[in-house]
């Protein structure tokens, strides 16, 4: 850290402050209030005849193609019947968002805005991608309808790529890998997400996670799962940019 000429001062380039931080989306940076279910199950509806049960099922930390495997693997269907169907289940998944989206916008939660401005503004030090159970394709609906923006977040890892959220940070760390040639590793990466997942699915490569409890999860309820911090909401931007750069 920078002092006031003091001799303890290291610059930040032997300190390496670099950090790829990965984002996640629903309860993280918006709420599509229910738009997101109502579109999915109105997908499933029209390519397998059935969404599953309709309560008692949490969205939340899964990845899309998850969801879909476990509504319908409880209304009865085998798991290569629900594979075949998926290629037809995104298109129209899509088209209900969108529909939906443009009705209700996305609530963007408090700070988020200005967090990703500020880190965005980081261009040297930080590169601000996405992690999240969302197809890329519904990704960038909710970004966009939530007025986000789409193209700052440079690298992503998505439910398509993979049905299990643990194998997406290795995704991302790739991808950014190929774009900056800089491996990040380590508390270089930092995971900002709302549930027990998005702590977990980067702990076995030592990640930094953020958990918010903007989300389903109260401040009780993610500190036993042992984040790296946690915080009621993303408004405190210069105790978020500590966490994140220190
Ligand atoms: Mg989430």
């Amino acid at each position: 850290m920078y002092t006031d000429g003091g001799i303890s001062a290291v610059p930040l380039s032997q300190a390496d402050s670099r950090r790829l931080v990965l984002f996640d989306i629903d309860g993280t940076l918006l709420t599509s209030s229910g738009a997101a279910p109502r579109a999915f199950r109105q997908a499933l509806e029209e390519v397998f005849g059935t969404s599953g049960p309709q309560h008692g099922y949490s969205f939340a930390g899964r990845t899309d193609p998850r969801i879909a495997r476990d509504l319908l693997g409880m209304a009865g269907l085998d798991p290569g019947t629900v594979d075949r169907g998926l290629a037809a289940l995104w298109p129209l998944y899509l088209r209900n968002l969108q529909s939906e989206l443009a009705v209700v916008p996305p609530t963007v939660y408090p700070g988020v805005t200005a967090l990703l401005d500020r880190l965005e503004g980081e261009t040297d030090q930080v590169v601000m991608g996405l992690l999240t159970g969302n197809v890329d394709g519904g990704a960038r609906l909710k970004l966009e309808a939530a007025g986000l923006g789409w193209e700052r977040f440079v690298v992503g890892a998505f439910g398509s790529d993979h049905h299990d959220r643990g194998a997406l940070p290795a995704v991302a760390v790739e991808r950014a890998a190929a774009l900056r040639g800089h491996r990040f590793q380590g508390k270089a990466v930092v995971i900002i997400g709302d549930t027990p997942a998005d702590i977990a699915c980067g702990a076995h490569l030592g990640v930094r996670s953020l958990a918010v409890a903007t989300g389903d999860y109260s401040v009780q309820e993610l500190s036993p799962h042992n984040p790296d911090y946690v915080f009621e909401n993303l408004a405190d931007l210069d105790a978020v940019m500590k966490a994140v750069l220190e």
